[in-house]
């Protein structure tokens, strides 16, 4: 279902017009109510004057975590604490949080986006709909919350904490939506096939995934334990949290509501700007908040856009799967790795389970990659000689995927930490050294 056509299938040009509008609006809004972006523009010698088409976004300055660190907790925000009607916090998964104020009409912004993505996914008012995220400053929770209702879906609010009453819920309730990380996901399935339930005893038909970086590979075993569809969702907190972008029944990249969020890609390194179809950081523009706008934020997540029209009839521009951050990145031997390369490897085996770590050390000058894998339990007792096999043709797999070495470890079936929201999957011990 599209939920909002006007706003998600609107022409290209029109978009262009409508962003341009909105662009102008809130740079004069930071320009007059954020001390941080007047001194910033000033010192670039711009004025609210300058900023007349979206064109024009590429004269204003970017902001960075490091912008809002420095100025915690409410430096950035243009609204007087009299209009914030609720604080959230990112989770803090690299470094201290930052903080975020919304208006009435931040909130409001919110539930519409996230109802846009719920119709994308094609949940309608016939579903119920539980959300496994985490309710409290982290944006997961409240952010689904407030969209399935907003849609007009049966929201059960159950959190995170306790598995196997979640289970039960989604049995009893006959739960058909389902939102959690990916990496939860599976430890649902994993409880499931524990407590002797199968996929026939619940209800589910969508899953909505996201909060860390998944790979299709993960997308095909949760969709296959669970039995349902699952979907991509995006966002991040200092922007508005989850409804960023989301994708569509096509599943080839998720569509930016670009009305409230303007999407560019910058060479991380050098900040130029990339053109469609290239891989770099995504930064992006609040064109409506109030609360707390941000200019060019630069989210770290490394991914391109795809601007060509999407089969579904939505217009709005989509992103292609974050790979991970710029700073998830390992360089190991001078070689960039990223967690999800060894992922797609390993769900590409059926001997293994869904569940790794990436333990990177220095052993006096070089950098060394141990990856850990569980095996499934079925082969967990086999012989020597087939193991040693095993372990070889992953090793192989990896290096050819990575273009380095790495050693495999076997590890027992759940001897590798289980969670209930952002999975860790890196231990790199050389920033301890
Ligand atoms: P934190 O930065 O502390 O994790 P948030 O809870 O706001 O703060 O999380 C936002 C981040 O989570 C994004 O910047 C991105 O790195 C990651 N993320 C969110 N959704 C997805 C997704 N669908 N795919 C990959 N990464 C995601
Ligand atoms: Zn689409």
């Amino acid at each position: 279902m599209i939920w909002n056509e006007s706003k998600e299938c609107m022409s290209r040009e029109e978009m262009r017009m409508l962003q341009g509008k909105r662009l102008h609006k809130l740079v004069d809004l930071v320009y007059h109510n954020t001390p941080f972006y007047r001194k910033k523009m000033q010192e670039m010698d711009l004025t609210p004057e300058d900023i007349q088409t979206i064109d024009d976004i590429v004269k204003l300055p970017f902001t960075t975590k490091q912008d809002l660190r420095d100025n915690y907790p409410y430096g950035l925000q243009a609204a007087s604490m009299q209009e914030i009607v609720r604080v959230h916090a990112s989770s803090g998964t690299t470094g201290n949080p930052t903080v975020v104020g919304y208006t009435r009409h931040d909130l409001e912004v919110w539930k519409e986006v996230t109802a846009r993505a719920l119709g994308a996914f094609g949940i309608s008012r016939n579903d119920v709909f539980s959300v496994g995220y985490g309710y409290g400053l982290f944006t997961g929770g409240l952010g689904l919350h407030y969209g399935v209702e907003h849609l007009g879906a049966t929201v059960i609010p159950t959190s995170t904490g306790n598995t196997e009453k979640h289970l039960h819920l989604l049995k009893d309730l006959q739960v058909t939506g389902l939102a959690c990380t990916p990496s939860y996901a599976l430890y649902l399935a994993e409880t499931m096939q524990k407590k002797g339930m199968s996929k026939e005893d619940l209800h589910l038909r969508v899953g909505v995934f996201g909060a860390e970086p998944w790979t299709e590979n993960m997308r095909q075993e949760i969709e296959q334990k669970l039995g349902l569809q699952g979907y991509n969702i995006y966002g991040l907190s200092e922007i508005i949290g989850p409804g960023v972008a989301y994708e569509c029944s096509c599943k080839n990249g998720s569509h930016i509501s670009e009305d409230h969020f303007y999407p560019e890609i910058i060479d991380p390194e050098t900040g130029k700007v990339l053109p469609a179809g290239e891989t770099g950081e995504l930064v992006l523009t609040t064109l409506t908040k109030t609360g707390m706008p941000l200019l060019r934020y630069r989210t770290k997540d490394l991914t391109s856009l795809i601007t060509e029209p999407c089969e579904c009839g939505r217009t709005n521009v989509r992103i292609t799967r974050i790979i991970g951050r710029s700073d998830d990145m390992l360089i190991i031997r001078g070689i960039n790795v990223f967690p999800s390369q060894v992922e797609s490897v390993i769900l590409e085996m059926k001997e293994f389970e869904p569940q790794y770590m990436l333990v990177v050390d220095r052993q006096g000058n070089l950098d060394t990659l141990e990856v850990q894998v569980e095996l499934r339990k079925e082969l967990y007792t086999d012989e020597m000689g087939s193991l040693l096999n095993l372990k070889k043709k992953l090793a192989d797999r990896l290096k050819s995927v990575l273009s380095i070495s790495a050693q495999v470890k076997l590890m027992e079936p759940n001897s590798i930490p289980r969670s209930e929201g952002k999975s860790k999957r890196v231990i790199d011990k050389r920033i301890i050294k």
